[in-house]
């Protein structure tokens, strides 16, 4: 059995190198520095809503942390600092003390990775929920915002999407995949990939962007509502997995690639004389970039189907209060 600060001082306490204070006192401290602007965020995760109560904790501890990357990447800052509220169910703490060493070991690996420093958060038990708290920064005037996207301007989506969507479908028992196919859509519900250098290195190329959590349509709709523009996609041109290309012209695909979230793939806007450049950085980076639309003035999004004909869709984004 172990108390709320045996549980901060095992799992998550680390010296702050980043921070002038850590983990310890009653609130952390960090340095300001000039010209630069500060990009805060959080994001839940509640057990039963955004994963099964038996999900592995090692993907959760990566997946929390994950989901809170993207939005620093959707805005071009540089993710430096994260607080983490925890509340945990008292018999897992009691029963399960591998949970908490996977979760932690899951959420530092990712950490790590970009250098990202746990500043302080908070413990209680309760039902199983996690919160996450990230700070970034970005230089004064440049993040990326939702309100950015110009006339003319191309819209761009990194990576793959849909198979998240695809990969929940099937683990909620709506669309069987065969197990070779679920192998390879599942890292991206598990684990996805946070774009978090990509959005930096937008910064300068893009006008406007977003990540990919609710559903491409949902979520360039954010950018079209904010950048009071419209626009159309390309049905065939959204980058998707060999699974998904499989199941194209059945309707499960069609939702898990318009309104399937959780791919945390980024969806910009660019001016087309940046396309070379965006070409470039792709290869660079290795991230596929592909150009699926195009924005115009009014209001409203079109999706085009391969005959150049506008869809008739009944689709809508992830909305938690939707009942
Ligand atoms: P307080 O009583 O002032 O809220 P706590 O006892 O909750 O302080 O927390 C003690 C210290 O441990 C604080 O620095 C807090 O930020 C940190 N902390 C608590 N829970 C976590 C956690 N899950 N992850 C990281 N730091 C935590
Ligand atoms: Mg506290």
């Amino acid at each position: 059995m172990c108390s709320e600060f045996d549980i901060i001082h095992r799992y998550f306490r680390r010296s702050a190198s980043n921070a002038v204070l850590g983990i310890g006192d009653d609130a952390a401290l960090i340095a300001s520095t000039t010209g630069i602007e500060l990009a805060i965020s959080t994001d839940t995760l509640v057990c039963g809503k955004h994963f099964f109560p038996e999900a592995d904790p090692y993907n959760l501890g990566y997946k929390s942390l994950a989901v809170n990357l993207s939005d620093m990447a959707a805005m071009g800052a540089k993710p430096r600092w994260v607080l983490l509220t925890l509340t945990l169910p008292e018999d897992l703490v009691k029963q399960n003390i591998a949970w908490l060493s996977g979760f932690s070991d899951g959420f530092f690996a990712l950490a790590d990775l970009y250098h990202v420093e746990l500043i302080g958060g908070d413990t209680t038990a309760g039902a199983l929920n996690i919160g996450i708290q990230i700070i970034g920064e970005v230089a004064a005037g440049k993040a990326l915002r939702r309100s950015g996207a110009k006339l003319d301007d191309d819209i761009w989506v990194s990576g793959e999407i849909g198979d998240a969507a695809l990969a929940l479908q099937h683990e909620l028992g709506q669309f069987t995949l065969p197990a070779v196919e679920i192998e390879q859509c599942l890292p991206a519900l598990r684990a996805p990939a946070a774009r978090v250098e990509l959005g930096q290195r937008l910064i300068g190329l893009a006008h406007g962007a977003i990540d990919i959590s609710d559903g491409l349509m949902a979520d360039l709709g954010h950018i079209l509502a904010a950048s009071g523009k419209a626009a159309w996609i390309n049905m065939t041109d959204i980058p998707c997995s060999s699974v998904l290309k499989k199941y194209r012209q059945q309707s499960v695909a069609i939702n898990c690639l318009l309104a399937g979230g959780d791919d945390y793939e980024l969806c910009f806007t660019a001016p087309k004389i940046n396309r070379r450049k965006i070409e470039m950085l792709s290869s660079e980076l290795a991230i596929p970039l592909t150009r699926i639309g195009e924005i115009y003035s009014g209001e409203g999004l079109i999706v085009k189907d391969a005959q150049g004909n506008t869809m008739t869709l009944e689709i809508q984004g992830y909305d938690h209060f939707r009942f």
